[in-house]
């Protein structure tokens, strides 16, 4: 979720009240329930007005109370630009750096915000009450919003590992897979741990990790090389050492994902 703030904060420096001119759709399969054509009709003449992030979605408020709904996936990214990116593109495009775009919205000062995605898993949608289809997706609160009363409740009434339960998007939105390792590493839990193991006090530590993480993820930018050296994620991966103990990560599948930890600063037991 760091990296979907940030590139909030991205796009509403960029690419509100703008008029769009154009909506170019590059690549059909990033659409979900709407038409290139249909996109197309209904943003033309519009302009973005402001956005709202919610877990891994964001959505921008077109005039006329229409939202766009952008999920990121694992490699999506906005980017706005002059508008070479509507020249004809040279013969040699697959190399240039628009050749991920899939989604470009030209705007009436000849700039444009491009959604690029390498991967392919990328989302966009038009989405008429953001609140009901919040509800629809059955997401769970915001990570940044819930209160810890909420938190506490919310572990005390689910069974599973921690692990599991912190990337449950219908338990608590927005914490992708990297960010619970951190935050379980903040925490000194075990991603392994049954949450009904966890004691009072580490609920509510385990609480903090995840406002701190996730609040220090967004003022770096999400940017790797910007997190802190004390935190596991610059250290992830084999090979890799504790940076509070020296001794070397464990790695598990834990609910399907990949989870590194230090087994001997995250205690099992708590
Ligand atoms: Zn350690």
């Amino acid at each position: 979720m760091p990296d979907v703030e940030s590139f909030k904060r991205y796009l509403d420096a960029t690419s509100l009240h703008q008029r769009i001119t154009s909506v170019d759709v590059r690549s059909a399969y990033v659409l979900k329930g709407v038409s290139a054509r249909e996109l197309a009709r209904r943003l033309k003449g519009r302009s973005f007005e402001s956005s709202r992030r919610h877990g891994k979605h964001l959505f921008v408020r077109a005039d006329g109370d229409l939202w766009l709904r952008l999920h990121f996936g694992m490699t999506g990214s906005l980017r706005y630009s002059k508008d070479q990116e509507q020249a004809p593109r040279p013969a040699s495009a697959e190399a240039s750096a628009g050749r991920h775009t899939r989604v470009l919205f030209v705007f009436a000062n000849a700039h444009c915000l491009a959604f690029e995605d390498q991967r392919k898993f990328g989302e966009v949608s038009l989405v008429e009450d953001v609140d009901e289809y919040l509800r629809k997706r059955g997401l769970g609160p915001d990570a940044l919003d819930i209160s810890l009363s909420q938190f506490r409740e919310l572990l005390g009434t689910h069974r599973g590992a921690v692990k599991t339960i912190l990337l449950n998007q219908k338990l608590i939105a927005g914490i992708g897979n990297i960010y619970a390792d951190e935050i379980l590493f903040r925490a000194r839990i075990n991603p392994a741990t049954q949450v009904s193991a966890l004691k009072e006090k580490k609920v509510a530590k385990l609480f903090r990790a995840t406002r701190d993480i996730l609040k220090k993820a967004i003022e770096a930018k999400a940017d790797m090389d910007r997190m802190p050296k004390s935190w596991l994620l610059p250290h992830r991966g084999k090979g890799g050492k504790c940076p509070r103990c020296g001794r070397e990560l464990k790695s598990a599948t834990i609910g399907g994902r990949t989870a590194w930890f230090c087994a001997h600063c995250q205690n099992r037991t708590s």
